[in-house]
């Protein structure tokens, strides 16, 4: 067993962005134990391959888990309960499991729904990804200094627990536990809220027939720039959330809705006070987030170079 990982084989069902991150990760800690990588993705398993991620590759995720003392889950949120039915048969007695996905309720209750009883399953999300996707966009570093949450239910076993947010901790990350509806809230309003209005954005720029993508393109740097990182994000990846966060992403958007009606009567009536009492609060969030290391002060809107920072 290499410390500080209290296990010794390893399964990472999904190899693109975050399952080639964690294989990086794990290696640069000093894990020395077997990694099974399993991808239905040919390119992506032999790309996997080449990059030297793994330990055996397998197209068949059944056959990767057989040895895992740990199965590490890093698929889309849609492909969770096939990964789970798919997986349960062959996993060893004991074997904790854990997952990625961007969002928690629906993977717990897939989870649920396919493992056998006697596998331990715990639920986590590192909040710390790109716009980049598939193995060759992974590095060992995506997890330092950036939060990964677990959302264990009264039904996670503790030890298990405790084994996963280790191994996060291992690779530098700040373990915040919450319960699981809070989660999938939270994350509307500050991850999968924002991918949708980028999306948005992006396709009603390109859509506007009076301006064109030359200029689009040329003037991107006047905010829309931005946008368009997170718009270019995996389209399963972010389909996948929107289907199974559906509740709290129309919670979330209805609210932002109210609040896009009143700045634009704002705007319709020249309300300036409202309009600078709004940006006057809105600067005080950003300064926040800055202060609290979760982005940077620099120039070129604060977005370091290299791919980091969140979904
Ligand atoms: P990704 O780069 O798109 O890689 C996902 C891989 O899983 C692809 O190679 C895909 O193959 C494969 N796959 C899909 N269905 C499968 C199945 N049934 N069996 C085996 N392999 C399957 O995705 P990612 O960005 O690493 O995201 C992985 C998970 O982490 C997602 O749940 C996501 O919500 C979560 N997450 C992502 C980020 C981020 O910023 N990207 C951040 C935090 C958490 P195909 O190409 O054939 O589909």
């Amino acid at each position: 067993m290499t410390e500080p990982f209290r296990f010794q084989s390893v399964a990472i069902v999904g190899i693109g962005l975050i399952g080639a991150s964690l294989a990086l990760a794990l290696r640069d800690c000093g894990f020395d134990g077997a990694i099974a990588v399993a991808d239905r993705n040919a390119d992506a398993l032999q790309e996997a391959e080449a990059l030297g991620l793994g330990t055996t590759y397998h197209g068949d995720a059944a056959a990767a888990v057989a040895d895992a003392d740990i199965v590490i889950l890093s698929v889309p949120v849609g492909a969770m309960a096939a990964v789970g039915t798919a997986i349960g048969p062959a996993l060893k007695a004991g074997a904790i499991v854990t997952d990625t996905g961007s969002v928690k309720g629906a993977v717990i209750d897939a989870m649920a729904a396919t493992l056998p009883a006697s596998a331990r399953f715990v639920a986590g999300h590192p909040i710390a990804g790109s716009e980049n996707s598939g193995p060759g966009a992974g590095f060992p570093s995506l997890f330092n200094h950036r939060w990964c949450i677990i959302t264990p239910t009264p039904e996670t076993d503790p030890e298990a627990t405790e084994i996963v947010s280790g191994m996060w901790q291992a690779f530098g990350a700040n373990i915040e536990m919450m319960e699981v509806t809070r989660h999938d809230l939270v994350l509307a309003l500050t991850s999968h809220l924002p991918h949708l209005i980028a999306y948005n954005i992006v396709r009603t720029a390109s859509d506007m027939e009076e301006v064109t993508e030359a200029e689009v393109i040329k003037f991107s740097a006047g905010g829309f720039r931005d946008f368009t990182r997170l718009a270019a994000s995996d389209p399963t990846m972010w389909r996948d959330v929107f289907l199974h966060n559906r509740e709290a992403v129309l919670e979330a958007l209805g609210r932002f809705s109210e609040d896009l009606a009143m700045l634009q009567r704002a705007i319709r009536w020249g309300d300036g006070e409202q309009l600078f009492d709004t940006f006057t609060r809105t600067r005080a969030i950003r300064r926040s987030i800055v202060g609290a290391g979760q982005d940077t002060a620099a120039p070129n809107f604060g977005r370091p170079q290299e791919p980091r920072g969140g979904e």
